[in-house]
Formats: C-alpha cells, sequence, structure tokens
C-alpha cells in the first residue's frame, strides 16, 4: 500500500509518484500488502508477451521470486540513478524514503535496488551520474538498500502511518521491527 500522501501525475516517463507532503528520511513510502498481485516467477512468464509488455512496467521480482505488481499507485514509482526512496536489505517488500522529500517532490526509485525488473530502457534521469541504459537483467545491487542498524533510529524515531494497515504480508516485517527496536532502539 502506497503512503495515502501521495498523488499520481504525468511526466516525460510517464506517470510518476509525487508527494503530497514533506516525508521524512525512514519514513515509509510503500509496503506490500495483502491486495497487491503476487505471481511465481514461472506463472507470470507463462502469460502471453503482449500482457507481460503491459504488465512488465509496473511489476518488479522480490527476494522469493515473486513477480509483484502492487494494486494502487505504488506501481508509478519511476527510475533515477539519483533516488529518494529504497528499500530494506532485511525486508524485500518495502520503500522507505533515503533523505527528507518536499512536497510535489516526485518520489524515484532506482529500479537497480528491487531483487529484479522486467524493463530495459534509457533513463532520463538528468542525475550527473546517471547510467544511461537500465537493462533488465542482472541488475540487482544489493548496496542500493538501506540496512536496519543505519536507518533503524530514523525509522523507530515516529509513528509509521502504513503500519497503521495490519495484513499478513507485513507480519514478518513488523517481526524485524520489533527486533531493531530492542537492539537499536535505546544505542540513542
Ligand atoms: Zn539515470
Amino acid at each position: 500500500m502506497v503512503h495515502p500522501d501521495t498523488y499520481v501525475r504525468p511526466t516525460d516517463k510517464g506517470l510518476g509518484l509525487f508527494a503530497k507532503k514533506s516525508f521524512k528520511k525512514g519514513e515509509i513510502i510503500w509496503i506490500a500488502d495483502d491486495l497487491d498481485l503476487k505471481y511465481p516467477l514461472p506463472d507470470y512468464l507463462s502469460f502471453e508477451d503482449n500482457v507481460r509488455s503491459i504488465l512488465n512496467r509496473y511489476s518488479y521480482m522480490d527476494f522469493k521470486n515473486r513477480v509483484v505488481i502492487p494494486w494502487d499507485s505504488g506501481k508509478y514509482v519511476n527510475h533515477s540513478c539519483a533516488p529518494n526512496s529504497t528499500g530494506l536489505l532485511e525486508f524485500d517488500n518495502i520503500s522507505i524514503a533515503l533523505r527528507d522529500i518536499e512536497p510535489d517532490e516526485e518520489i524515484v526509485e532506482d529500479y537497480c535496488c528491487y531483487y529484479g525488473h522486467f524493463e530495459t530502457f534509457h533513463c532520463l534521469c538528468g542525475s550527473p551520474h546517471c547510467r544511461g541504459i537500465i537493462g533488465y537483467n542482472n541488475s540487482y545491487d544489493p548496496s542500493l538498500r538501506l540496512r536496519m542498524r543505519d536507518i533503524a533510529g530514523a525509522l523507530l524515531s515516529f509513528d509509521q502511518r502504513l503500519l497503521h494497515f495490519k495484513f499478513e504480508e507485513n507480519r514478518e516485517f513488523l517481526q524485524i521491527l520489533s527486533s531493531a527496536q530492542t537492539e537499536y532502539a535505546t544505542e540513542g
């Protein structure tokens, strides 16, 4: 589920997801829920090409080799080589603000923080560090993800609105968060 304080509007890359309010570093912007579509990779690959050519834009593959298609506007997050949101090493299906994000700023992720994605495209991010062509294969770079030990302080420092929604899909994350609370919260 995407954070409710976001909106979608057209960009030169197609539709994009934007912040409606300011987000703090460590704020959860998206987390998988029980409503998202999830297909084992072989099932996904068995879809007809013309179906996958559309779904490939909106899907990614997780650590369990499931292809995930967010049911809401979470699927409109565009790629940037200078992202402001990314995943967590310890829990796959979550997006967390990498830094403070201003209202009306586009929320962007480096697609190579996903375990797998299905598009090859010429990047239009405009970053001085733009990598140009973003390929679909062998692209996962774990160094693009946050580590709990680095983000726990920020993550635990305020009320996370998306965690008000309880889903089976998030149970593992809540356990990880609870361990982090014990491990890191007292370190200051
Ligand atoms: Zn780029």
